[in-house]
Parts: C-alpha cells; structure tokens; sequence
C-alpha cells in the first residue's frame, strides 16, 4: 500500500504544527513534527555542551496518535518546549551532521502512515516526493505574537498542574525578546548552508498574517482533500 504523506514548510511560528496537527486528526493522517527532534539535539546540547550524537538514542513513538520524543528511555516531549532550547535547536539545525543524522529518521517516519509532516526542508529534502507540498508563512510580528501566546498558555497549564519551578516552570519572555528571536532564527535558518529554508518550487505558498487559526486550518485541509482526492 502507498501511504500518502504532505509536507508542511515554513518559518518559525507561522501556524505549521497547530494547523497541522489538527487536519491530521481530522484526516485520519499521523501529524510528524520534525522540529521536535532538532530539539531534542538541541536540548542534549544545552545540558552537555556537547552534541553527542554517538550517544543520542532519538526515538518517535506515536500514543493515541500523538508523536511523543525519547532520548533513550527519558521522554523529552515537553522539555523541548523550552524557550531556550529553540536557539540551541536553531544552532545545531546548520550542523551537517546534525541534519544527515535526522534526514533517515525523517523518511521512515513517513513510511509506515499517511502522514503530515512539517518543518523546514520537508518538501526541498526529507520528502521531495510528496503528495502536496505546502509554504506556510506569516509576518514576523504575527508569528511574535501567536508563539507568546503559546507560550503563555503553556506556563499557565504548567502552573495549573502545580508544576514546581525547577521542574521547567518559568514564564514566557517578552513579546520583543520573542520577536527578536524569531528574526534572528529567521536569519539562520534562511542563511544556512546546508538544506536552508525555502518553498520547494511546486509547493503551495500561503500567507497566513491575519487569519484565524479556524481559517487556516480550513484552507489547508480543503488544499489536500482536493489534491488527494479525499
Ligand atoms: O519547528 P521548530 O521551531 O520546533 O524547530 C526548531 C528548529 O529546528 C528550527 O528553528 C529550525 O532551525 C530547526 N529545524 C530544521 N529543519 C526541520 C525542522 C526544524 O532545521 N525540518
């Protein structure tokens, strides 16, 4: 059997994982969030200073459909959200080494499921075949905002759930230090060497600055039910 797959590119905070978590739930389609294992070398790097990557055991699983990130048997999937660990992710994403030794773990991710997948080079690297390939992007402002948001709503789930403050609990930075570091992630990614951040030529390019997330989403299911015929 062909699975399907669907490739989700575009810069930091336009909408990619929400937008296409969402549709995946409401396709039937498994969501693979690649950025996710950048983080997790990004996360190893912070706490070792070192890449590691002899000894980094990443691994995916999927529970009730949700992709979760182990590092051996340590589950890393909320950790990774850190704010700080979306620099480190960003640095070690130019490494070579660093992206050959994630581009397998990728594909395989899309082998056994019909699949969404999104991050940076998904549709020009990881999955130059895939059924649709679509560029989401939005002003650096707009993504400022919804990833404070995000954030934001983050901390207070955390705090909720009586998490302790050395468990992770800190509250999200202000909107122009998230605005700076998006320009600045912006920058690296788009100015990297290897694999940087650009729409494949047959990709779909959508603007998404001043949509609902309903909107959003809305577009982009209608976009693959058309072009696989669902
Ligand atoms: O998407 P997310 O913000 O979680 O990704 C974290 C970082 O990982 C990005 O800033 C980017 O540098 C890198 N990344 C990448 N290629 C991907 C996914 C993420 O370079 N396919």
């Amino acid at each position: 059997m062909k699975y399907r797959s669907v490739a989700v590119d575009g810069p930091s905070g336009a909408g990619k994982s929400t937008i296409s978590r969402e549709v995946a739930g409401r396709l039937g389609f498994i969501y693979a969030d690649t950025g996710a294992l950048y983080r997790a070398v990004g996360l190893r790097f912070l706490e070792t200073g070192s890449l590691g990557l002899g000894s980094l055991e990443l691994s995916i699983r999927f529970v009730n459909g949700e992709q979760r990130v182990f590092d051996g048997g340590r589950d890393v999937t909320e950790e990774i959200r850190r704010h700080e660990v979306s620099k480190a992710a960003s640095d070690c994403s130019a490494l070579p080494e660093v992206r050959a030794f994630l581009l397998d773990r990728q594909r395989k991710l899309a082998e056994g499921y019909d699949v969404i997948m999104d991050g940076r080079d998904i549709g020009t690297v990881v999955l130059p075949e895939a059924d649709l390939k679509i560029f989401l992007t939005a002003s650096p402002e707009d993504r400022a905002r919804r990833r404070f948001e995000q954030l934001e709503r983050g901390y207070k789930i955390a705090r909720s759930r009586g998490v302790e403050p050395d468990g992770g609990l800190c509250p999200p930075p202000p909107y122009g230090r998230i605005l700076q570091d998006i320009l600045s992630r912006d920058h690296n990614d788009t100015t990297r060497e290897e694999a940087p951040l650009r729409p494949a030529p047959d990709a779909v390019f959508l603007d998404t600055t001043g949509n609902t997330f309903e909107q959003s989403a809305a577009i982009i299911e209608g976009l693959i039910r058309e072009r696989l015929g669902l």
